[in-house]
């Protein structure tokens, strides 16, 4: 038996980086796969690399920062599917600058995608969940919301509302069968990454116990475990995944 087998799992941001390996690992866990993201060519391209393995998998294209493509992302999933058991809130974009530098833009930019972004596909998908009486929320947060970090402001103000909000929505709809969850990834080798300045990233990994970079593979495990039945008692956590960074 597959671990996500007969589930309908939406991933937003699956086009490329750990979305995307979510996307093709919870394919091979046997759910049927809507993949979403504002970039259709990335976005399409996961899906046909899904199908092509013999899963089941969708494209919509959705930016999740404007409610509208939110909403038509969940009708859709329904349309097509019938039902959502998983959403993984994992869309997420970078635009540091130091305080006295951050624009009024970047920051609210990063707001918009990283933190309304979370809640405008949570708020789109609930309802769903709620009426089926199950669902899992995987709500991808960052260490530095843990401890911050130079030059993030707008980011680790989106990454600490995500884990405020995974918090609240435990209680509200953890009475209505749904576990909502938050992954705190340390730093992970994909794209995001590769536009650290590379003085930064060295230093960053000297500060890793482990001694080096995450994959996104190993985020997209801890991701399906957090969608499987093995973790149905697992709800409002917040759980690093970093190579011991935050020791
Ligand atoms: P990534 O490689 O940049 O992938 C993110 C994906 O989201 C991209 O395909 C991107 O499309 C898409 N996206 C951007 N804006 C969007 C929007 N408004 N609506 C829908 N999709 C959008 O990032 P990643 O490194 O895999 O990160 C995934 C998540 O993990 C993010 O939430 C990130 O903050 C978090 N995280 C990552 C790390 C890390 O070290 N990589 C560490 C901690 C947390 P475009 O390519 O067109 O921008």
């Amino acid at each position: 038996m597959k671990r996500l087998e007969n589930k309908v799992a939406i991933i937003t941001g699956s086009g490329r980086g750990i979305g995307r390996e979510t996307a093709l690992l919870f394919a091979q866990e046997g759910a049927r796969i809507v993949v979403s993201d504002i970039d259709s060519a990335a976005g399409e391209q996961t899906a046909t690399e899904i199908r092509r393995a013999g899963g089941t998998a969708i494209f919509v294209r959705a930016d999740v920062s404007q409610r509208a493509d939110a909403q038509v992302l969940a009708d859709t999933t329904v349309g097509e599917f019938g039902r959502i058991d998983i959403l993984v809130n994992n869309a997420g974009i970078l635009r540091d600058a130091t305080l006295l530098k951050m624009t009024e833009e970047q920051f609210d930019q990063v707001i918009a995608v990283n933190l309304k972004g979370v809640f405008n596909c949570t708020q789109a998908v609930a309802p769903v969940m709620i009426q089926q009486g199950q669902g899992k929320i995987i709500n991808v947060s960052s260490v530095v919301a843990l401890y911050g970090n130079f030059g993030q402001t707008n980011y680790v103000a989106a990454k600490s509302g995500v884990i405020g909000m995974t918090k609240v929505w435990a209680r509200e709809l953890g009475r209505k069968g749904i576990c909502v969850n938050a992954v705190c990834p340390g730093f992970i080798s994909t794209e995001m990454v590769k536009s650290v300045p590379e003085k930064i990233l060295s230093a960053m990994k000297e500060k890793v116990p482990l001694g080096r970079l995450g994959e996104p593979k190993e985020v997209a495990q801890l991701f399906l475990f957090l969608a499987s039945d093995e973790s149905n008692y697992i709800n409002g956590a917040v759980i690093s995944i970093d190579g011991g960074i935050t020791v």
